[in-house]
């Protein structure tokens, strides 16, 4: 894909999102960091059902720590992983409090040493919280990336390299939420929905699925267009031999 090509994908991404945000639910860099944690290998809607609870709670390193391990367990049990997660954060908070003052640093290195906060997680608070262009790459645009053609590598790491190397410098700001919200809503692993898709010219992933597949999947008066052929077709002897009595 060229220069002038992924300038237009990304014009057309931002067209349809001029704003694009994360799905979980924060409201300062420390919650945001918490919430990522907690994102891992989980689904943002079970982060934010269980933080909806605990903010209101325990918002900062300090209330965490008050709280205790034992009922910031019972808060998050609903998130996969939570043990691990729970014990992570108490750390995290520990160490915010001991090196940070208890601000979450503006910093790779410091965040990656934090408990539970890999390269993916310091990404997303670097771009999210700091305004640094850096791109995370999670399943979603891991696959928006292959498939499209934008940046084709074998793991997330070299993916993360080459589309930040490739995305042209007035969308890379913004490209992560980009990426991943197409991955999440519209360029769907089972299921892409090409038919609707804003950068379908653009895309290099064979074969795209036509919007007859959406129609044919789609309950309608609860069942599904081919199964209506199928019954009307069953039905059409009856109708026609009842149209036949009737003219009799
Ligand atoms: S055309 Fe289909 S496969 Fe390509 S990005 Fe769009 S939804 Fe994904």
């Amino acid at each position: 894909m060229n220069l002038a090509q992924r300038t237009e994908l990304y014009r057309r991404l931002a067209a349809v999102n001029p704003n694009p945000r994360s799905d979980l639910e924060y409201s300062n860099d420390f919650e945001l960091l918490v919430a990522v944690v907690l994102s891992a290998q989980a689904t943002d809607v079970s982060v934010n059902k269980a933080t909806a609870k605990l903010w209101p709670v325990a918002n900062t390193p300090q209330a965490i720590l008050d709280l205790g391990e034992a009922r910031l367990r019972d808060a998050i049990k609903t998130i996969g992983l939570y043990q691990t997660k729970a014990r992570n954060v108490i750390k995290l908070c520990e160490q915010l409090l001991a090196l940070h003052g208890g601000v979450v640093p503006n910093d790779r290195a410091a965040l990656e040493a934090l408990p539970g906060v890999g390269s993916k997680t310091a990404s997303v608070v670097l771009n999210v919280a700091f305004g640094v262009p850096t791109i995370a790459v999670d399943t979603h645009i891991f696959r928006v990336a292959n498939r499209t053609g934008l940046a084709p590598e074998k793991t997330a790491d070299k993916v993360a390299a080459r589309l930040e190397k490739v995305t042209p410098k007035e969308y890379l700001l913004n490209a992560h939420h980009w990426l991943i919200l197409h991955g999440r809503y519209l360029c769907k692993a089972r299921t892409p929905e090409c038919w609707r898709c804003s950068i379908v010219e653009f895309c290099k992933y064979k074969p795209k699925t036509p919007a007859a597949a959406d129609e044919a999947a789609r309950p309608l008066n609860g069942k599904p267009v081919v199964k209506r052929r199928k019954a009307a077709k069953k039905a059409a002897p009856r109708t026609a031999a009842r149209n036949k009595a009737k003219a009799l």
